[in-house]
C-alpha cells in the first residue's frame, strides 16, 4: 500500500534530516495506522472506545516513542514524534488522543520529573503498552484554573491520603498508572503524584461517552477516595507540581498540534479525490470555482500549521539539550501555544471546509471528513482553550505582570 507519510517527510528524507532509524519508526507508525483503520471507523460509528489502539499500537511498538531507550522506548526527539503525532492525526483525533496523553503528557513527564527508581519501576512497561498512563489534572470545578482545584492530600504514616476527583480523563479508565495532581490540606500548595489505579480507593466513577465526537479515545470521571499511596509516589518536589502539569502540556500542547495537521491534511487528502470524480452540472466539481476556493484554503491551513509546529518542535529539541535555558523555555512556551491554536482552528476550519465539499455525504456517520469535524473540535478546548493560549501568548509577549489568567 502506498505511504501515507506525505510530502514532508519525504523532503526530510532528501535533504538527510531524518535517519534511517527514524524513517523506519516512521514507516512503523504509516503502517500501525493502515492497520487501525477498520477498528477506528468501527468504533466511532458504534459510538465507542477503540480497545485495539493500544493493542495495535503495542504490536507495533509504538507505546514508547519518546521513552529513552535505557527503558524501552525510541528515545525520539520532538521532530519525529511530530511527525508521528502527524500521520495518527490522519487517522483521527481519537489515537491522538490516546498517544499524546500516554506519552507526551504522562510517560515524559516522569521521564522528566521521576526519580531513578520511579523510571525504572514504570517506564519499561509504558513503553511497551504493559501499562497505559493518563494525565488527571482537571476537576468538576478546576479547569482553566488549576490552581483552583480542590483535590487534597494529607501525610500519613510513611505516605500519603489522597481525596478528591478528577473530570474528563482521557485514557481514564484504561491507565495502570495516573499523573495526579492534588493540594497539600497543611500548607495549600499543589503537588504531583504517580498513582496507581489498582490501589483500594480508586475508583472510575463514570465512563463519559456523552461527548460531541472523540467516541474512540477513553474519557472517565476518577475519584479517590481516602486513597493511601506511598511516599515514592511524589513526583518533582512537594509544592512543585503545577511545574510538572505545564511542563508536561507544553509536549502535549505539540503532539496535539501535529496531529491537527494530520487531520488537515487527511481532509485535503478526501478533497482532492471527491473533487475530481463527483460530477455536477456536467463536470467534475473540482473545475467549479467557489469549490476550488475551498481545497485552496484546507491547502493554506496546511502549510500555515505546519511550520509553527515543527518550529515548536525543532527548538523543543534544543531545550531538552538546554534545560536550564530559561529564555529557550519561554520561546518554546510560547512556540508550542501557538503551534496549537493556530493548528486546531485550522483542522476544525478544514474539516468544516471538506463536510462541505462532500456535500451530503460528508453529513453523515458515514463521512471520515465528517469525523474529523466532530473529533477536531476538542483540539481547541483540551489542554488549553483557545482563550487561555492567546493569552499565554500575549503575556508572554508583554511580560509575566500583564498575565491575565491566573
Ligand atoms: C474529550 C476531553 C478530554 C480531556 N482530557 C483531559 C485529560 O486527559 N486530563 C485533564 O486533566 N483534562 C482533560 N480535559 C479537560 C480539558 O483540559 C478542560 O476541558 C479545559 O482545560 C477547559 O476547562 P473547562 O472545560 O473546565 O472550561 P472552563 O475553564 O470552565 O472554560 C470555559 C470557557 O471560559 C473561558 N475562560 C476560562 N478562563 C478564562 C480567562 N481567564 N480568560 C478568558 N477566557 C477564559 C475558556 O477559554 C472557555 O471558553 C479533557 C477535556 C475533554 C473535552
Amino acid at each position: 500500500m502506498e505511504s501515507n507519510l506525505g510530502n514532508t517527510v519525504e523532503q526530510m528524507k532528501k535533504i538527510g534530516l531524518l535517519t534511517q532509524s527514524e524513517i523506519e519508526l516512521l514507516n512503523k507508525v504509516d503502517h500501525a495506522c493502515d492497520e487501525l483503520v477498520t477498528s477506528e471507523y468501527e468504533s466511532y460509528i458504534e459510538r465507542k472506545y477503540n480497545d485495539q489502539g493500544p493493542l495495535v499500537l503495542a504490536k507495533n511498538e509504538l507505546m514508547g516513542i519518546p521513552i529513552d531507550a535505557k527503558y524501552g522506548g525510541h528515545g525520539a526527539r520532538p521532530l519525529v514524534h511530530a511527525l508521528a503525532m502527524e500521520r495518527f492525526g490522519q487517522l483521527g483525533m481519537g489515537i491522538v488522543t490516546l498517544v499524546d496523553v500516554h506519552q507526551f503528557l504522562g510517560s515524559l513527564a516522569i521521564q522528566q520529573w521521576g526519580t531513578e527508581d520511579q523510571k525504572s519501576r514504570i517506564l519499561p512497561d509504558a513503553a511497551t503498552g504493559r501499562s497505559i498512563l493518563a494525565y488527571a489534572l482537571t476537576e468538576p470545578e478546576a479547569g482553566s484554573d488549576p490552581s483552583s482545584m480542590s483535590s487534597s492530600f494529607q501525610a500519613k504514616g510513611d505516605g500519603y491520603v489522597l481525596n478528591g476527583s478528577k473530570y474528563l480523563i482521557s485514557n481514564g479508565s484504561i491507565a495502570r498508572y495516573l499523573v495526579v495532581f492534588a493540594r497539600s490540606s497543611e500548607d495549600q500548595l499543589i503537588s504531583a503524584f504517580i498513582v496507581d489505579s489498582k490501589t483500594s480507593g480508586f475508583e472510575v466513577a463514570m465512563h463519559l461517552s456523552e461527548k460531541l465526537g472523540l467516541f474512540t479515545s477513553d474519557t472517565a470521571l476518577i475519584e479517590f477516595h481516602n486513597m493511601e499511596i506511598p511516599k515514592d509516589s511524589l513526583l518533582g518536589k512537594q509544592g512543585k507540581g503545577l511545574s510538572v502539569a505545564y511542563s508536561a502540556l507544553l509536549n502535549g500542547r505539540i503532539g496535539i498540534a501535529s496531529g491537527c495537521v494530520g487531520v488537515i491534511e487527511d481532509c485535503l487528502n478526501a478533497c482532492i479525490e471527491r473533487a475530481r470524480y463527483r460530477v455536477q452540472h456536467g463536470k467534475p466539481i473540482g473545475k467549479h470555482q467557489l469549490v476550488q476556493k475551498h481545497i485552496a484554503q484546507i491547502a493554506i491551513n496546511l502549510e500555515s500549521s505546519r511550520w509553527p509546529v515543527y518550529i515548536a518542535a525543532m527548538k523543543k529539541e534544543e531545550l531538552d539539550a538546554d534545560r536550564r535555558n530559561q529564555e529557550l523555555l519561554r520561546f518554546v512556551d510560547r512556540q508550542s501555544a501557538t503551534a496549537k491554536l493556530i493548528a486546531s482552528r485550522n483542522a476544525y476550519d478544514s474539516a468544516d471546509r471538506a463536510v462541505q465539499i462532500h456535500g451530503g455525504f460528508g453529513y453523515s456517520i458515514l463521512s471520515p471528513v465528517g469525523k474529523h469535524l466532530l473529533d477536531s473540535r476538542v483540539a481547541r478546548i483540551y489542554e488549553g482553550t483557545d482563550e487561555i493560549m492567546e493569552l499565554k501568548i500575549a503575556s508572554s509577549i508583554l511580560g509575566r505582570e500583564f498575565e491575565a489568567y491566573r
